[in-house]
């Protein structure tokens, strides 16, 4: 397939290639949509196999900004960057500032923030070359790293799982299996042990383990275990794919809920979490409070973290009216969570064509 095919399939409006020789810098920025509003997604900094491997990435994870955002009530497009690298080994103030101006060129139809592999003060440098980044730190007027943000709406979309299943919102002596306790996932272990819940944890890196266990008191289980814990909800909040036709067969808990991007395998695998009694709170709603948080950065009068909480917090009414529809249409959640963000584009971009025309 040439790059025109696979940049089409998906209706993705623009796909730029960075390179930068002096730094060193090899990037891809994709714009998935900007019907709702300027395209924003994280920048990926990943030593990534190959340049289709990349290039896969960036055009999957633009796609799901896409959705996330216009599920959530937003007024942004989807888009998304992938820098080339270790950034252990690779990144470095030119690397960065030469891809800042790449998105600074792109006039604001693409707006960065951080992502895996990348930082606040990675975002704090992109904003000397352009205006076009969000998640910048509290003194440059930003919202600063969303992943407090992320864990607290996937809490508030674990309560509207619980309401529905349980007839409580309270998660007091729920058992949690959580896969992945970085940035994401401790701050969700630490909402989580406040609200008394059991929290069982794994994580490929032993220190986070380490860390999980001594700070919480939280149980411990390898990786490849986690997510067949007999427990009522499993969380997954390290990377993606991790439902698949090997692993749901294992699946001993009540709910999925969990931060990771591009939970399930593929959209097939819906149908086998309904099929097993799972319910599914669609990633790209659980996890959308990063987004929401730093979508604030946007609104008229810059960020304010008591109406952005507010915001983060409504994940609990959007995973309700998501659970109420997919019961009513007899389909899966993450059927509903699409069409729910595919019906919002449409209603809004014909509204803006009667505008355009009237
Ligand atoms: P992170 O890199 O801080 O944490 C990921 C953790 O998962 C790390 O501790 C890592 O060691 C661990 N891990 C990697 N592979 C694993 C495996 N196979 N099994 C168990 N643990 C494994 O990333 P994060 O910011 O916490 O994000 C976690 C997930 O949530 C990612 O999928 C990310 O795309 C998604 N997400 C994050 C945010 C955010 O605000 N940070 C927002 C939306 C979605």
């Amino acid at each position: 397939m040439d790059v025109f095919d696979r940049i089409g399939a998906d209706g993705h409006e623009q796909v730029v290639f960075c390179q930068d020789r002096g730094s060193g810098l090899r990037a891809i920025v994709a714009v998935h949509s900007t019907r709702l509003g300027p395209a924003l997604g994280g920048t990926r900094f990943y030593p990534y196999t190959s340049e289709d491997a990349g290039l896969e990435d960036v055009l999957r994870l633009a796609r799901a900004m896409t959705y996330k955002a216009a599920a959530a009530g937003l007024d942004l497009g989807g888009g998304k960057a992938v820098i080339f690298g270790d950034p252990a080994k690779d990144k470095s103030e030119p690397l960065l500032r030469a891809y800042a101006r790449y998105v600074d060129a792109l006039g604001g139809r693409y707006i960065t923030a951080e992502d895996v592999g990348t930082t606040q003060a990675d975002m704090d440098l992109v904003r000397r070359e352009t205006r076009f980044v969000t998640g910048v730190s509290r003194e440059l007027g930003g919202s600063g790293d969303p992943s407090a943000a992320t864990a607290d709406g996937v809490l508030w979309a674990m309560k509207a799982v619980a309401l529905r299943l349980w007839g409580d919102t309270s998660l007091v002596g729920r058992h949690v299996a959580l896969a992945g306790v970085g940035k994401v996932g401790s701050a969700l272990l630490a909402h989580l042990v406040e609200e008394r819940a059991r929290v069982t944890v794994a994580d490929v890196t032993p220190a986070a383990v380490e860390r999980a266990v001594s700070q919480t008191g939280a149980q411990a289980v390898g990786v490849e275990k986690i997510h067949a814990v007999d427990c009522d909800i499993y969380s997954p909040c390290a990377l993606g794919g991790s439902l698949n036709a090997d692993t749901i067969p294992d699946l001993r808990c009540a709910a999925v809920v969990g931060s990771a991007n591009n939970q399930l395998a593929d959209e097939s695998v819906a149908s086998l979490l309904a099929d097993a009694e799972v319910l599914y709170a669609p990633d790209f709603v659980a996890n959308a409070g990063g987004l929401i948080n730093i979508a604030q950065e946007l609104a008229p009068g810059g960020y304010r973290p008591e109406p952005a909480r507010a915001a983060v917090r409504r994940i609990f009414e959007t995973v309700s009216t998501l659970l109420d529809a997919a019961d009513q249409a007899g389909i899966s959640t993450a059927e509903v969570a699409n069409r729910l963000a595919e019906q919002r584009i449409a209603a809004v971009s014909a509204g803006q064509q009667k505008r355009s025309v009237g």
